[in-house]
């Protein structure tokens, strides 16, 4: 239910009226009587549609025609939420550097300042921009995961300091549910919670501790949860639980935001299989299905990643889908050769219920002229390429089009 307060105020010379979305903080004008200058809002308890009248020396001003008052009544019922375009952007795996081991840290260049210069105008142009923090932020110790071979073993630990580095870029949600976030045991969940925090950024998926989170930005509340497969995390295997999560957070938000990390990895895996896929021995779910769960739950948006490649992307029951986003920012020790190396960034634009409007792929690609990892705008589109050409392949019955040049996706 949409709950809209008007205040309709009138004095000499001024005349406005103002609606006012419930839960939304700033008020704006949606009927002006021409002639007439606006005046504040007086901020109403929450009551479906209030209409005052203050009238303040106004013996000789003439009163609003009651046609106009109706026409500002059925203006505001349509208006709510405040903001009826809402713009997001969403990139995979970031992984900004290693301090771990110790004794051979692997940290970028200008401590990891120059990580996000390329995309950055890309990623700040959005209302919302998500993406999934592979790994730990801490500077020192944790208890390091077991590893069935110590010499290729991938924990990662980022300094506490590179959260920054998000916020800089106008990250405002980073999922933690990953198959790396748990890469410190408790220690690491906890100065990656703490860094998040410091750097005021919103993060969800730490199974019991951090399983939700809700943004609330420009007056709209932005429901956030994210599932992954491993230990730790909020269970994308749990589906009963997964159900009960989503449909929690979908009733304190206005948006609702689903990361999920899942599927099979490798460059081999840029398919979508539609079924439960595995990878070394592990259950690494079904990314059409928990798609499907989770907007059948009362998502409004899926954001996946985990396949370290991207997937095609999806509508179903008008909320937008992207299946991995593929590897954005990994400095290190993450194959990023050909296909691994794209670093998409999709934007897309919902309606005030989150439905998918149309969006854009903005193609980048971690291969700097210098060999730099970190994602640079890519000119060719190579992105924009291999997304198009994954959804054609993987779900013909798409209603969306992907312009191969530009980049932008529209309903067909
Ligand atoms: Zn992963």
């Amino acid at each position: 239910m949409n709950l809209v307060a008007i205040n309709i105020q009138y004095g000499i010379g001024r005349v406005g009226v103002f609606c006012r979305n419930l839960g939304h903080r700033l008020p704006r004008p949606i009927f002006n009587f021409k002639g007439f200058d606006f005046l504040p809002i007086d901020t109403l308890a929450p009551i479906l549609y209030i209409i005052t009248m203050n009238r303040q020396k106004t013996k000789n001003l003439p009163v609003p025609p009651l046609s106009a008052i109706a026409i500002a009544i059925a203006v505001a019922a349509a208006a709510a939420p405040a903001k009826d375009t809402l713009t997001f952007a969403a990139v995979g795996d970031i992984m900004m550097g290693l301090n771990y081991p110790s004794s051979a840290p692997s940290l970028p260049p200008e401590d990891g300042a120059l990580t996000f210069e390329s995309v950055g105008g890309a990623l700040r142009g959005a209302g919302v921009t998500v993406g999934n923090l592979e790994g730990v932020l801490l500077d020192s110790g944790g208890t390091v995961k077991r590893c069935a071979n110590p010499n290729v073993c991938y924990a990662f630990r980022m300094p506490e300091r590179y959260a920054k580095h998000l916020a800089n870029a106008g990250f405002d949600l980073v999922s933690v549910a990953n198959n790396h976030s748990g890469d410190f045991g408790d220690a690491g969940r906890a100065g990656t919670a703490r860094a998040l925090k410091a750097a005021g950024i919103g993060f969800a998926g730490f199974e019991g501790t951090a399983e939700s989170y809700v943004l609330e930005k420009e007056g709209v509340r932005y429901g956030f949860a994210g599932f992954a497969p491993n230990v730790g995390t909020v269970s994308l295997h749990d589906h009963q639980r997964a159900r009960e999560l989503i449909a929690e957070v979908r009733k304190k938000s206005d948006i609702v935001i689903v990361a999920m990390h899942i599927g099979a990895e490798g460059p081999k895996s840029a398919r979508l299989t539609r079924q439960n896929e595995t990878f070394v021995g592990e259950n690494r779910g079904n990314p059409y299905q928990f798609a499907r769960l989770a907007i059948d739950s009362g998502a409004d948006i899926v954001f996946g990643h985990g396949p370290h490649v991207a997937r095609a992307v999806d509508l179903y029951k008008g909320k937008f889908i992207a299946y991995s986003l593929g590897n954005f920012a990994t400095n290190t020790s993450v194959n990023i050769s050909g296909i691994s190396g794209y670093a998409p960034i999709v934007k897309i634009r919902t309606d005030a219920k989150g439905n998918f409007i149309d969006g854009e792929i903005i193609s980048a690609i971690q291969d700097g002229e210098r060999g730099e990892r970190r994602p640079f705008l890519d000119p060719s589109g190579a992105c924009i390429k291999e997304i198009k050409r994954l959804t054609e392949i993987d779900i013909p019955e798409s209603p969306l089009f992907i312009d191969g040049k530009t980049g932008k996706i529209t309903l067909k």
